[in-house]
Protein backbone atom coordinates (compact mmCIF):
# COMPACT_ATOMS: atom_id res chain seq x y z
CA UNK A 1 0.00 0.00 0.00
CA UNK A 2 1.73 3.12 -1.34
CA UNK A 3 1.53 5.66 1.77
CA UNK A 4 -0.60 8.77 1.35
CA UNK A 5 0.77 12.35 1.62
CA UNK A 6 -1.67 15.59 1.74
CA UNK A 7 -0.27 17.88 -1.16
CA UNK A 8 -1.06 21.69 -1.08
CA UNK A 9 -2.11 22.96 -4.87
CA UNK A 10 -2.49 26.46 -5.44
CA UNK A 11 -2.52 26.16 -9.67
CA UNK A 12 0.84 27.94 -9.57
CA UNK A 13 4.05 26.19 -11.37
CA UNK A 14 5.98 26.00 -7.56
CA UNK A 15 2.88 23.59 -6.06
CA UNK A 16 1.88 21.41 -9.44
CA UNK A 17 5.89 20.41 -9.28
CA UNK A 18 5.68 19.69 -5.60
CA UNK A 19 2.59 17.63 -6.59
CA UNK A 20 4.39 15.78 -9.26
CA UNK A 21 7.42 15.32 -6.92
CA UNK A 22 4.89 13.89 -4.52
CA UNK A 23 3.82 11.16 -7.16
CA UNK A 24 7.09 10.58 -8.09
CA UNK A 25 8.37 9.70 -4.85
CA UNK A 26 5.40 7.30 -4.53
CA UNK A 27 2.87 8.69 -2.72
CA UNK A 28 -0.91 8.40 -3.27
CA UNK A 29 -1.61 11.92 -2.90
CA UNK A 30 -4.32 13.97 -1.93
CA UNK A 31 -4.35 17.22 -3.54
CA UNK A 32 -5.71 20.35 -1.40
CA UNK A 33 -6.23 23.44 -3.03
CA UNK A 34 -7.59 26.36 -0.42
CA UNK A 35 -9.85 29.03 -1.80
CA UNK A 36 -9.16 32.03 0.71
CA UNK A 37 -10.82 34.55 -2.08
CA UNK A 38 -7.79 35.31 -3.61
CA UNK A 39 -8.73 38.04 -6.71
CA UNK A 40 -6.69 36.03 -9.07
CA UNK A 41 -9.63 33.28 -8.70
CA UNK A 42 -8.47 31.44 -11.96
CA UNK A 43 -5.65 29.41 -10.10
CA UNK A 44 -8.46 27.73 -8.44
CA UNK A 45 -9.93 26.05 -12.07
CA UNK A 46 -6.12 25.26 -13.10
CA UNK A 47 -5.90 23.42 -9.64
CA UNK A 48 -8.44 20.84 -10.54
CA UNK A 49 -7.39 20.73 -13.98
CA UNK A 50 -3.67 19.89 -12.61
CA UNK A 51 -4.53 17.46 -10.23
CA UNK A 52 -6.21 15.64 -12.98
CA UNK A 53 -3.25 15.96 -15.57
CA UNK A 54 -0.83 14.33 -12.63
CA UNK A 55 -2.99 11.78 -11.38
CA UNK A 56 -3.54 12.69 -8.10
CA UNK A 57 -5.72 10.25 -6.25
CA UNK A 58 -8.31 13.01 -4.92
CA UNK A 59 -8.09 16.36 -5.03
CA UNK A 60 -10.46 18.45 -2.58
CA UNK A 61 -10.83 22.16 -2.26
CA UNK A 62 -11.53 23.96 0.92
CA UNK A 63 -13.17 27.42 1.39
CA UNK A 64 -12.02 29.53 3.69
CA UNK A 65 -12.68 33.68 2.90
CA UNK A 66 -9.67 35.54 4.65
CA UNK A 67 -10.94 38.64 2.26
CA UNK A 68 -12.86 38.75 6.23
CA UNK A 69 -9.23 39.85 7.54
CA UNK A 70 -8.17 41.54 4.48
CA UNK A 71 -4.45 43.35 4.95
CA UNK A 72 -3.13 42.05 1.46
CA UNK A 73 -3.36 42.74 -2.39
CA UNK A 74 -4.35 39.49 -2.74
CA UNK A 75 -7.36 39.58 -0.82
CA UNK A 76 -8.32 43.43 -0.71
CA UNK A 77 -8.56 46.21 -2.32
CA UNK A 78 -5.02 47.12 -2.65
CA UNK A 79 -3.36 47.10 -6.15
CA UNK A 80 -0.87 44.30 -6.76
CA UNK A 81 2.30 46.20 -7.23
CA UNK A 82 3.59 46.04 -10.80
CA UNK A 83 7.36 46.16 -13.00
CA UNK A 84 9.70 45.89 -9.75
CA UNK A 85 13.14 45.52 -10.41
CA UNK A 86 14.70 41.95 -9.24
CA UNK A 87 16.61 44.04 -6.34
CA UNK A 88 13.36 44.99 -5.32
CA UNK A 89 11.42 41.93 -5.41
CA UNK A 90 14.11 40.42 -3.15
CA UNK A 91 14.40 42.66 -0.59
CA UNK A 92 11.49 43.11 2.33
CA UNK A 93 7.98 41.90 2.50
CA UNK A 94 5.49 43.17 -0.03
CA UNK A 95 2.23 43.47 -0.12
CA UNK A 96 1.22 40.69 -1.36
CA UNK A 97 1.82 38.91 1.37
CA UNK A 98 -1.32 37.46 2.90
CA UNK A 99 -1.00 37.25 6.47
CA UNK A 100 -0.39 33.95 7.99
CA UNK A 101 -1.09 32.35 5.03
CA UNK A 102 1.11 29.60 4.93
CA UNK A 103 -0.12 28.71 8.64
CA UNK A 104 -3.44 28.80 7.53
CA UNK A 105 -2.76 26.51 4.64
CA UNK A 106 -0.69 24.01 6.60
CA UNK A 107 -2.86 23.50 9.58
CA UNK A 108 -5.88 22.10 6.81
CA UNK A 109 -3.29 20.51 5.22
CA UNK A 110 -2.81 18.94 8.92
CA UNK A 111 -6.16 18.58 9.63
CA UNK A 112 -6.92 17.12 6.12
CA UNK A 113 -4.28 14.55 6.88
CA UNK A 114 -5.27 13.26 10.03
CA UNK A 115 -8.57 12.10 8.56
CA UNK A 116 -7.58 10.37 5.44
CA UNK A 117 -4.28 8.49 7.19
CA UNK A 118 -1.64 10.83 5.80
CA UNK A 119 1.79 12.09 7.82
CA UNK A 120 3.20 13.43 4.77
CA UNK A 121 2.41 17.29 3.83
CA UNK A 122 4.17 18.55 0.68
CA UNK A 123 4.41 22.10 0.08
CA UNK A 124 6.12 24.40 -2.68
CA UNK A 125 7.31 26.72 -0.54
CA UNK A 126 10.68 28.11 -1.75
CA UNK A 127 13.28 30.66 0.22
CA UNK A 128 15.78 31.38 -3.19
CA UNK A 129 13.36 33.15 -5.68
CA UNK A 130 10.62 34.21 -3.93
CA UNK A 131 9.02 37.68 -2.35
CA UNK A 132 10.72 37.56 0.88
CA UNK A 133 7.49 35.65 2.63
CA UNK A 134 8.76 34.79 6.35
CA UNK A 135 6.40 31.83 6.22
CA UNK A 136 8.45 30.33 2.90
CA UNK A 137 11.65 30.06 5.16
CA UNK A 138 13.06 26.72 6.36
CA UNK A 139 12.81 27.58 9.74
CA UNK A 140 9.19 27.89 9.78
CA UNK A 141 8.77 24.70 7.87
CA UNK A 142 10.55 23.19 10.84
CA UNK A 143 8.85 24.54 13.79
CA UNK A 144 5.34 23.57 11.71
CA UNK A 145 6.53 19.89 11.33
CA UNK A 146 7.18 20.38 15.04
CA UNK A 147 3.65 21.90 16.07
CA UNK A 148 2.12 19.30 13.70
CA UNK A 149 3.53 16.33 16.13
CA UNK A 150 2.22 17.79 19.32
CA UNK A 151 -0.80 19.33 17.98
CA UNK A 152 -3.11 15.91 16.48
CA UNK A 153 -4.56 13.10 17.90
CA UNK A 154 -2.56 10.91 14.80
CA UNK A 155 0.85 12.07 16.91
CA UNK A 156 0.12 11.75 20.14
CA UNK A 157 -1.82 8.39 19.92
CA UNK A 158 1.45 7.46 18.39
CA UNK A 159 -0.14 6.47 15.15
CA UNK A 160 3.12 8.42 12.72
CA UNK A 161 5.13 11.41 12.56
CA UNK A 162 4.26 13.76 10.30
CA UNK A 163 7.01 15.62 8.29
CA UNK A 164 6.51 18.84 5.78
CA UNK A 165 8.40 18.08 2.69
CA UNK A 166 8.96 21.80 0.61
CA UNK A 167 10.81 19.80 -2.43
CA UNK A 168 11.25 23.30 -3.85
CA UNK A 169 12.66 24.98 -0.92
CA UNK A 170 16.31 25.55 -2.35
CA UNK A 171 15.93 25.44 -5.90
CA UNK A 172 16.02 28.39 -7.99
CA UNK A 173 12.90 29.36 -10.28
CA UNK A 174 14.92 27.94 -12.93
CA UNK A 175 15.37 24.71 -11.38
CA UNK A 176 11.96 24.24 -10.43
CA UNK A 177 10.70 24.38 -13.69
CA UNK A 178 13.43 22.42 -15.42
CA UNK A 179 12.57 19.77 -12.89
CA UNK A 180 9.03 20.16 -13.07
CA UNK A 181 9.39 19.85 -17.00
CA UNK A 182 11.41 16.78 -16.32
CA UNK A 183 8.44 15.03 -14.46
CA UNK A 184 5.93 16.08 -17.45
CA UNK A 185 3.68 19.00 -15.76
CA UNK A 186 2.10 20.97 -18.61
CA UNK A 187 2.39 24.19 -17.64
CA UNK A 188 0.17 25.62 -20.02
CA UNK A 189 -2.46 24.32 -17.14
CA UNK A 190 -1.00 26.79 -14.47
CA UNK A 191 -1.23 30.02 -13.75
CA UNK A 192 0.82 32.10 -11.07
CA UNK A 193 0.01 35.57 -12.17
CA UNK A 194 -1.54 37.96 -9.00
CA UNK A 195 -3.47 40.39 -11.66
CA UNK A 196 -4.78 38.10 -14.09
CA UNK A 197 -7.14 39.60 -16.71
CA UNK A 198 -10.33 38.35 -17.50
CA UNK A 199 -9.92 35.79 -19.91
CA UNK A 200 -6.74 34.38 -17.67
CA UNK A 201 -4.27 35.76 -19.04
CA UNK A 202 -1.53 36.56 -17.14
CA UNK A 203 -0.31 40.18 -16.58
CA UNK A 204 3.45 39.46 -16.93
CA UNK A 205 4.16 42.40 -14.38
CA UNK A 206 3.37 41.63 -11.35
CA UNK A 207 6.57 39.84 -8.82
CA UNK A 208 4.84 37.04 -9.60
CA UNK A 209 5.12 36.83 -13.30
CA UNK A 210 8.38 38.36 -13.23
CA UNK A 211 9.77 35.63 -11.42
CA UNK A 212 8.04 33.27 -13.47
CA UNK A 213 9.37 34.22 -16.26
CA UNK A 214 12.90 34.75 -15.17
CA UNK A 215 12.63 31.24 -14.12
CA UNK A 216 11.72 30.09 -18.03
CA UNK A 217 14.27 32.09 -19.39
CA UNK A 218 16.93 31.23 -17.18
CA UNK A 219 15.75 27.49 -18.25
CA UNK A 220 16.18 28.05 -21.74
CA UNK A 221 12.63 26.99 -22.08
CA UNK A 222 9.56 29.10 -23.57
CA UNK A 223 6.75 29.34 -21.01
CA UNK A 224 3.55 28.18 -22.34
CA UNK A 225 0.93 30.66 -20.48
CA UNK A 226 -1.15 33.02 -22.35
CA UNK A 227 -0.11 36.78 -21.41
CA UNK A 228 -1.48 40.33 -21.38
CA UNK A 229 2.22 41.91 -22.75
CA UNK A 230 5.16 39.98 -23.13
ZN1 LIG B 1 1.11 38.87 -13.20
Amino acid sequence: MPQRAVVLLSGGIDSSTTLAVALQQGFETYALTVDYGQRHRRELECAGRIARHLGASRHTTVRVDLRAIGGSALTDAIPVPLDRSDAEIAHGIPITYVPARNTVLLSLALGHAEVVGAFDLFIGANAIDYSGYPDCRPEYLAQFERLANLATKAAVEGRGTFRVHAPLLRLTKAEIVRRGAELGVDFSLTLSCYNPDDTGRACGRCDSCRLRLKGFAEAGLRDPAAYVTQ
